[in-house]
């Protein structure tokens, strides 16, 4: 099995909500997403012979996806009083609401889905919220 790797990163404010500790605060952090994928045969047409896929390509639908994340606040949905979103719209802050609790967990699981989605074999998602302290997603 062949397999490559990429990484980006996006800086963000998220909170927990119903953590008992300092993760229940509104605090920021910048997201490291490493992006393993893999295929058991090589491309054969001309442009990408000899390659799992272009890195380029991953590289950047990695990116673009990092890009809409970054210098956001992403809450799960819910967790916020609606009085809060609309002060914090009034003050153009950008908001991303989520499905999931905004853990580094369930991070590796949405880049892992999305990055399937646009049609490649994902062996790993692994996802850093410290340099020390990372999660993964694989199937
Ligand atoms: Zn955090």
């Amino acid at each position: 099995m062949y397999t490559i790797k990429t990484e980006a990163s996006f800086d963000s404010a998220h909170f927990l909500k119903g953590y008992q500790g300092k993760c229940s605060n509104l605090h920021g952090h910048r997201w490291r997403v490493v992006v393993e994928v893999q295929s058991d045969k090589l491309k054969e047409d001309e442009q990408n012979r000899g390659m799992v896929f272009d890195f380029g390509d991953l590289k950047s639908l990695l990116k673009d996806m990092c890009d809409n994340l970054d210098h956001s606040f992403i809450y799960e949905k819910g967790t916020l009083k609606e009085k809060t979103t609309e002060a914090l719209m009034e003050e153009d802050f950008r908001l991303i609401p989520v499905a999931f609790r905004p853990t580094a967990e369930n991070f590796s699981k949405y880049f892992y889905e999305e990055i399937k989605k646009k049609g490649y074999d994902v062996r790993r998602v692994e996802v850093y919220e410290t340099p020390n302290n990372c999660a993964s997603y694989e199937e």
